[in-house]
């Protein structure tokens, strides 16, 4: 599935947000099941260890094709369902066990015999819990070929997965979500992703009304009663039943074609201008990928379709991918760049499962990230070619930090980690099994080769079509292709949970090397992971670090340019591909640190923050380092070393600073970066590129730490919000952060009126940031009235949970409306509202947190709850140890009065 939110935004991602934004909206549908950064208690006891009992089929049935026919009545927001099943049955047998929830059966027979066939009726008993049926029979059916006809009924649910109603204000639409345990909601099934069939789909709907499902239309016929007509989809290839979809409504289309195939982009009828950019992009990317894997895409066509509610950002249903609006729907010509990226990047993971996930598909659940990390890797890499100005390398470089800092808490899990019930296995859509695994895969690419890399890729898919592949498969298929110990590699990072530190004092032959498991935090425990790890320099080749390994022959330092000898130095991350910390010696560093702005690239950079930050979390080095660092690169001419730089000190004023010593640091800030600010002048059309970016990160930090003429600017800028003008986001979260009720009430009409997808969720968005008490309470009961959709309710609330400024007036609603807001729940909405909690820090708070939610528990969400413990006890101890020295360096560097009388103007 995939995600929404920009990667790279300054609103994502504890500890790198100006905004202070905690977890926030980072892939907050990506890792839509609850932000759940999850896993091993690494023997802290915060949670004891519930195992429900595995759930899965009993086996020796496997289905070989499915006949569906399907008749909605979206008035009722109900269902029949007509369905034959072949089966082959490994032995005989007198009881067949399928998965089936909220379905109930009108008859059951299975038929054997293929010339003189023979009836029988079976008694049907449901395990609600187990989520299965098990059909029973009379006389002992024969081993081999049966054939299951089954008459059933269903409901249209409102939590949309399953086969489950959406609503615009015009109609009712009929829209499917299976991944990962849902298809047994719509139809009686063998739903595990390893019992692939074939499926014919047929839709029984009102005359005037259209369906899209995973092929073509065959046939579409009057009847089978007046008013209604029946369409028939072609035969699918063998796919797994989390793939299958259909959408019965009115939508509409724009057409093209790509390598001979035809692809449509698809949304509600007044909605369909704004797909034109989402089909040139799906074009394109079908063209790239059938180069990249050397595999034709599959189906005969592909269709995008925008579905008004949706839980996850998009789902990759085999030629038939459904997402939710503001992850299909730009404006071609003026849409916000943002924007289209976002879209580009969906459209291009959720077409990479067309092959890497529907194509082939992991044996279980536990090898989600085949699927997954390979669609984050991939997302990016072919619109990185075609968009060089995109910058997705330096977005890479900001998600890695956030991935990376998600797993080096004690509760986290190894990539590949138990994942058996629908709870585990929902729990298991998590920051590791994309942003981790995408990162590994990308630093695998980076060691071996991008051409040898794409030849194990290839040799990987032919050899598992439209069949399933475990983690070995795919690295013995690298392994082999490149001559290299990938298998090694892979698994050392697939297997071990958490982030390597390697740590290096200095280059040329048999230069001292350590490595551990690394922990975000000072009182981390002792654990034995070592890995594989391919190091690779700048400006030298990669070399393997191995496990035990005490010393490596590192490059010799190399004088780059005209620095002196003392200034010579060893990188051990070039790119940013690696997925581990590097510490050095102190005269390393020093030197690193010298050459930082000449000689490392962006995302080098980005790299040398975030490893500075994180040991700065582990207890080695200092609050102030840190910011001495940051404040080193405030001229830096790229915004997202810049934003990184000054994600730091917005960290470091969220987490660490009291309000008082926050205010010291805006003056820093003010003081530091308003003369940079200055210094971009007003730009222009013709001005430098990445300068407009440069002077928006600015505008934002400054006015975050309460600049006058900023504010004055952005209240300037906003004047005509409301005639059609539209600033930049950031500008208007600054205005509404003091914005009155009459301002509240304007955006709250655009958030309810406005027809542009990302234009509304831009609005419902920005009520969150109004901070006076009344309209936060406003916008709390707005999130659970009806006039919010169930997918953005959970957004408007986790988003004041997660800001300090908010976030106790949101406790306390959501602690006195649980009632109401469980009601509410979706599958990844409570598990949301967990990880936001995350964002407090104080023993208190983390015992109401701890309390409350051990008394409400919430579905899929036990390793959540844990890392959101672990977070606010990590806060909590960094603030402890840092408070201090946060103090001595602002009495050191923000005494200063300023002429303006603001302390560290
Ligand atoms: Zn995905």
């Amino acid at each position: 599935m995939g995600s929404i939110c920009p990667m790279g935004s300054a609103v994502c991602g504890r500890g790198f947000s100006l905004v202070g934004v905690a977890w926030g909206d980072w892939r907050e549908m990506k890792i839509w099941r609850g932000l759940a950064v999850a896993g091993l208690v690494m023997g802290l006891g915060v949670v004891a260890a519930v195992r429900v009992e595995a759930q899965r089929l009993p086996g020796g049935v496997r289905p070989e094709h499915y006949s569906l026919v399907i008749t909605p009545d979206l008035k009722s927001a109900t269902f029949a369902g007509s369905e034959t099943i072949d089966v082959l049955l490994d032995s005989p047998a007198t009881a067949i066990t399928l998965n089936a929830a909220e379905i109930e059966f009108e008859s059951v027979k299975a038929m054997v015999g293929d010339f003189t066939p023979q009836f029988q009726t079976a008694v049907v008993t449901l395990d609600a819990a187990k989520e299965q049926a098990t059909f029973t029979f009379a006389r002992e059916l024969p081993a081999g070929r049966v054939l299951l006809m089954i008459e059933y009924r269903g409901i249209l649910n409102d939590k949309l997965r399953g086969f489950y109603l959406s609503k615009t204000k015009l109609r009712r639409y009929g829209v499917t979500q299976f991944e990962a345990t849902d298809a047994r909601r719509a139809f009686p099934c063998f739903d595990e992703p390893a019992l692939k069939a074939a499926f014919d789909v047929a839709l029984v709907m009102d005359a005037g009304d259209t369906a899209i499902s995973n092929t073509k239309i065959v046939s579409d016929q009057p009847g089978p009663v007046a008013g209604k007509h029946t369409v028939a989809f072609a035969t699918t290839p063998r796919m797994s039943t989390y793939l299958v979809a259909w959408l019965v409504g009115d939508f509409k289309c724009s057409a093209g074609k790509a390598d001979g195939v035809p692809v449509r982009a698809c949304a509600t009828p007044d909605k369909v201008k704004l797909t034109r950019f989402a089909l040139d992009s799906a074009k394109q990317t079908l063209r790239d990928y059938d180069r990249y894997f050397g595999i034709k895409y599959p189906l005969a066509k592909l269709d995008l379709v925008a579905v008004p509610d949706f839980e996850a950002g998009a789902m990759e249903n085999f030629g038939c991918i459904t997402f939710r609006e503001t992850e299909l729907l730009v404006a071609k010509k003026d849409g916000a760049l943002a924007a289209k990226k976002e879209v580009a990047e969906t459209v291009a993971h959720e077409m990479a499962h067309q092959w890497f996930g529907d194509l082939v598909t992991p044996v279980w659940w536990d090898n989600l990230w085949l699927n997954e990390g390979f669609a984050t890797w991939m997302e990016t890499k072919e619109a990185a070619k075609e968009h060089p100005k995109w910058r997705f390398d330096e977005d890479a470089a900001l998600d890695k930090e956030r991935t990376m800092d998600a797993d080096a808490g004690r509760t986290t899990r190894p990539i590949r980690a138990r994942a058996e019930t629908p709870d585990e296995i929902n729990e298991s859509f998590d920051v590791i099994a994309y942003g981790k695994a995408g990162a590994v895969i990308g630093m695998v690419e980076n060691w071996v080769g991008e051409e040898t890399f794409r030849k194990g890729v290839q040799a990987y898919l032919a050899a598992h079509l439209y069949g399933n592949a475990t983690a070995e498969d795919f690295w013995n298929a690298q392994a082999r292709v490149s001559g290299l110990p990938v298998d090694k590699v892979m698994r050392g990072f697939v297997e071990q949970p958490g982030v390597p530190l390697v740590t290096l004092t200095s280059g040329g032959a048999g230069a001292p090397v350590t490595q551990r498991r690394f922990f975000l935090s000072a009182a981390a425990p002792n654990t034995k992971e070592a890995w594989t790890v391919p190091l690779c320099f700048k400006a030298a080749s990669c070399r393997l670090l191995t496990p035990g390994a005490t010393t490596l022959d590192l490059p010799v330092p190399v004088p780059l340019g005209m620095v002196s000898p003392e200034l010579q130095f060893v990188y051990a991350d070039a790119g940013d591909k690696g997925y581990y910390r590097t510490d050095y010696s102190p005269g390393q560093l020093k030197a690193i640190v010298a050459n930082a702005e000449t000689t490392l690239t962006p995302p080098e950079r980005i790299g040398l923050l975030g490893d500075r930050w994180a040991l700065m979390r582990a207890g080695e080095g200092s609050v102030g380092e840190i910011l001495d660092l940051a404040l080193a690169v405030k001229q830096d001419p790229n915004a997202a070393v810049l934003e990184s730089a000054l994600g730091k000190i917005g960290a470091i004023g969220t987490q660490i600073a009291t309000d008082d010593d926050r205010k010291r640091l805006d003056g820093v800030v003010r003081r530091e970066f308003g003369g940079v600010y200055a210094g971009l002048g007003k730009g222009g059309r013709h001005e430098r590129e990445g300068r407009a970016e440069l002077r928006e990160t600015l505008f934002e930090a400054l006015g975050r730490a309460g600049d006058p003429a900023v504010l004055a600017e952005a209240a300037n800028q906003t004047k005509d919000l409301f005639a059609g003008q539209k600033p930049a986001d950031a500008t208007v979260a600054m205005v509404a952060a003091k914005g009155d009720a009459a301002m509240y009430e304007k955006m709250l009409r655009v958030a309810q009126t406005a027809t542009d997808p990302d234009l509304k969720q831009d609005a419902l968005h920005t009520l969150t940031r109004f901070q006076s008490p009344e309209l936060v309470a406003r916008t709390l009961e707005y999130a659970l009235s009806d006039k919010v959709r169930s997918q953005d309710s959970w957004t408007l609330i986790a988003r004041l949970l997660e800001r300090r400024e908010t976030q106790d007036q949101a406790w306390a609603f959501v602690q006195q409306h649980w009632a109401e807001i469980a009601r509410r729940q979706t599958e990844s909405s409570g598990a949301r509202i967990v990880a936001a909690a995350a964002a407090f820090c104080t023993v208190e708070r983390r015992d109401e947190v701890a309390g409350f939610f051990a008394a409400h528990p919430v579905a899929s969400t036990q390793r959540t709850l844990a890392k959101s413990i672990d977070s606010i006890n990590d806060c909590i101890h960094l603030r402890a140890v840092h408070e201090p020295e946060l103090r001595q360096w602002l009495d050191a560097h923000a005494g200063k009065k300023s002429a303006t009388g603001l302390p560290g103007d």
